[in-house]
């Protein structure tokens, strides 16, 4: 039989184990998706209280058994409104939602066009869903143009382009309008997972597809309720048969009990807290911090998430190890999460940080910079 130890001792040589460090406070985080800093948020803890004190904890049941509670309803009449669609869904977290969303909408027969860097659950669902699955290099559009052409709809078959707006491990954003020009033209459907781009991007922060004013272009809304938004949970956004599809067909959606009440409520306050005026204040003070950030280790990345590219496995978490001395939380990404020889450190920036905080890791990384120049 093949022994865990020999495949954890490979692990170990290829610089590819990972573990489970406990979250420490004496760190400064450099780490969580928390850009908005909500995750701490007072008002959202006390929606989640008051729901706890209301609902109790559990949810007791999968959504169309019993578990529909009042927050969840709520919660999917706000993002609705938000995004501009006439309906929404909401999952546990957002690999749910992707697995749900895909395997609800896909089939053998139909085809899913991914960019080659899009987010492990929107592959899983991809792959689960029994379509075909085709790829294009990240925002290369004369091959996902070439793709469409090879793969157009019919009347009894699906295809859709999924592709993040803003990706997960580079911070760089998908080339959204001119995806959308090229769905339309070749009649396919577009799937935009929202996850780093929700309650950053846009006047009201629902997105980037709110930004490039193009919400009603965009067939299948997806997103998390986890980072900018500091709670937990997916939603999808879409129009009412869509929605009432998925809810009928997802697995991930059917058969699992229902959110907490409680993460349902917290998160009702968080969209509530990122379309008004604090939001737009907490997104400019990130804008703020990022600049800064950029400025200090001169890059031109504008988005929260800075991947300081290292290459070699080991040299990463090595970094990783200098700069938890220094007392920063910066985890160090390795393959499969991003391409092999592309090891590096992800630094994602907040609304919360200090502006000392940012000074003294961006010194750090510096540092970095001019000791292996390339
Ligand atoms: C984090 C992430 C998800 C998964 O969301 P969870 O709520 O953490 O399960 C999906 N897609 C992308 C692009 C992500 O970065």
């Amino acid at each position: 039989m093949r022994q865990p130890s020999d495949e954890l001792a490979e692990l170990d040589e290829r610089g590819l184990r990972r573990n489970l460090s406990l979250r420490s406070e004496a760190l400064i985080d450099f780490a969580s998706n928390d850009y908005l800093g909500l995750a701490n948020h007072p008002r959202l803890a006390q929606a989640a209280v008051s729901a706890i004190e209301t609902y109790g904890v559990g949810s007791r049941s999968a959504r169309l058994i019993s578990g529909t509670h009042a927050p969840h309803r709520e919660l999917e009449e706000k993002l609705a409104e938000a995004k501009n669609t006439q309906a929404s869904l909401v999952f546990s977290t957002g690999y749910a939602t992707a697995l749900g969303t895909l395997t609800a909408l896909a089939q053998k027969g139909d085809t899913l066009i991914l960019d080659k860097l899009c987010h492990a659950s929107l592959i899983d669902g991809a792959r689960l869903s029994g379509a075909t699955l085709r790829v294009y290099p990240h925002n290369h559009l004369e091959k996902l143009e070439r793709l469409l052409k090879a793969h157009p709809p019919t009347q009894n078959s699906r295809t859709i382009v999924v592709t993040e707006s803003i990706f997960s491990m580079d911070g760089d954003r998908a080339q959204l309008l001119d995806i959308i020009e090229l769905k339309e033209k070749y009649g396919a459907w577009l799937l935009l997972d929202e996850a780093h781009a929700f309650g950053l991007y846009g006047k009201t922060g629902t997105g980037l597809a709110e930004e490039l004013h193009v919400r009603d272009r965009v067939d299948l809304h997806m997103g998390t309720l986890s980072k900018a938004a500091g709670v937990s949970g997916g939603y999808l956004a879409a129009n009412r048969d869509t929605i009432d599809l998925v809810l009928n067909t997802a697995r991930s959606f059917i058969y699992s009990t229902a959110p907490l009440p409680a993460q349902a409520a917290a998160a009702c306050s968080a969209l509530d807290l990122i379309r008004s005026a604090e939001g737009e204040a907490l997104r400019k003070r990130l804008a703020h911090n990022i600049e800064h950030f950029s400025q200090l280790i001169g890059s031109h990345q504008d988005s929260a998430i800075h991947p300081v590219i290292i290459g070699d496995n080991h040299a990463a978490l090595a970094r990783a190890e200098e700069l938890k001395e220094q007392g920063f939380s910066v985890p160090a990404i390795r393959y499969p999460t991003v391409p092999k020889l592309t090891a590096r450190l992800r630094i994602s920036l907040s609304a919360g940080h200090k502006t000392d905080d940012i000074e003294l890791l961006g010194r750090a990384i510096a540092t970095f910079q001019k000791e292996s120049p390339d």
